[in-house]
């Protein structure tokens, strides 16, 4: 195969815009075609390490994203009734020592903004209405088309399937996929800080308790709270970021946990309910001349935080390898770099799901050793 000089990407998340705006940057014409009518993401909180932010400074953006965020300074793990402390690990200026980028917290709406505006502004093609329902690839003339639902094509060199859990690209390249459902529901939340009656500690804080856990951390420079809270409960299946969960389902679940946790929520006027599930590794990420990433590859489980990290990664690393090598090539080199440490980070995030988990009322000292080591855990 030969070099690429035209790209057609479905979906228009984080992974499909970084990877936009890498190739952009290269002088790669691209087309991003995304199902929604209008650009946005929906309202909750992204924590990004610093293996992400390298990326995103590579790519130009960390001071325009840095009027949005929020620097933690401790990463905790705490009792979700007396508030001790299981672990305080520090971030802020230790963690940026260390691993070379501060670790933020960002708006998704923020971070999805400052992408769309910088893709534009290389002149990425943003095609709206545009929903993928599969593609074809003519090998003679060394083209894919992406095929929209509503009968338009674009055709490209390669396609990248960058369109999500649900991805119709995957699900062409291999088949139908059968997800594991955790048997565990995440809901989330963003409450502004005026609306508070206590203070939340500045920490990206995670609140252990029996059958429950939840997470807390402050977003646009403390100006609000994000919180996620994950119940163990078999009743919800729907896996959508839109989905509305009943509030106050959600206050009687968490009632008797500490203030911090307990008031935050009682200020929650609505909130989304997510069903947890987990996903093997796929046997391949690219077929002919369509090629998968983020979440459309590689679904993780929330509890290492680190699925739009993968797909910020995955989006630049594949721009890395067209620019440098004949198509196929960059592919197989794409392929062998990402998916490794994608996987790795897939089955640990899949192994932490019970962890943060009181079962029999404590959690137990090889759980706690367990339980410190992955909240000390911060990829670079
Ligand atoms: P998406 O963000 O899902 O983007 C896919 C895009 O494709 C969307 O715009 C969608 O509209 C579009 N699309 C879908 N289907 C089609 C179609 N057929 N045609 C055209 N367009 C289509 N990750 C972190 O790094 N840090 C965190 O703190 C973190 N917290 C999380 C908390 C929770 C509760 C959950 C569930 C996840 C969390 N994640 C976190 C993971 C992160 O949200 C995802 O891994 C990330 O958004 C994946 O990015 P993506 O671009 O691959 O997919």
């Amino acid at each position: 195969m030969d070099q690429v000089n035209r790209v057609v990407i479905a979906g228009a998340g984080i992974g499909g815009l970084c990877a936009a705006l890498a190739l952009a940057k290269q002088g790669v014409e691209v087309v991003v075609c995304e199902q929604a009518a209008r650009l946005g993401e929906v309202g909750a909180g992204l924590q990004i390490s610093p293996n992400a932010l390298k990326v995103l400074r590579q790519l130009g953006l960390e001071s325009e994203l840095s009027q949005f965020v929020f620097n933690p300074q401790y990463a905790a793990i705490r009792d979700y009734k007396t508030g001790e402390y299981y672990l305080k690990s520090p971030l802020g200026k230790q963690a940026e020592a260390r691993y070379g980028a501060p670790y933020w917290h960002l708006h998704r709406a923020d971070l999805h903004q400052v992408l769309a505006e910088a893709c534009t502004q290389v002149g990425v093609e943003m095609v709206l209405n545009a929903t993928a329902a599969g593609y074809r690839e003519n090998t003679e003339l060394k083209q894919v088309y992406l095929l929209l639902e509503d009968g338009r094509e674009f055709g490209a060199d390669l396609l990248i399937g960058a369109d999500g859990i649900r991805s119709k690209i995957r699900e062409q390249m291999l088949g139908q996929e059968r997800p594991t459902f955790m048997g565990q529901v995440a809901w989330r939340g963003v409450i502004p800080v005026s609306d508070l009656n206590i203070d939340i500690k500045p920490d990206a804080c995670v609140w252990v308790g029996p059958g429950r856990h939840f997470v807390s951390y402050y977003l646009r420079g403390g100006d609000c709270v994000n919180f996620v809270a994950v119940e163990e409960r078999s009743d919800w299946l729907s896996e959508s970021w839109r989905e509305e969960g009943d509030v106050e389902e959600l206050k009687r679940a968490f009632a008797d946990w500490h203030p911090e946790v307990s008031e935050l929520i009682k200020s929650a006027s609505s909130t989304f309910l997510w069903a947890l599930n987990g996903r093997a590794e796929l046997p391949m990420w690219s077929k002919g001349r369509a090629v998968l990433l983020g979440d459309a590859c590689h679904p993780m489980l929330p509890f290492m935080a680190q699925g739009a990290a993968m797909a910020i990664e995955d989006g630049y690393v594949l721009a890395k390898y067209l620019s440098r090598c004949a198509l196929d090539d960059a592919l197989l080199k794409y392929e062998q770099s990402r998916k490794p440490r994608a996987t790795k980070i897939q089955q640990m995030s899949k192994a932490n799901a019970g962890l943060y988990h009181m079962h029999g009322g404590g959690l137990g000292k090889m759980k706690l050793k367990a339980l410190q080591a992955a909240g000390r855990f911060v990829p670079n």
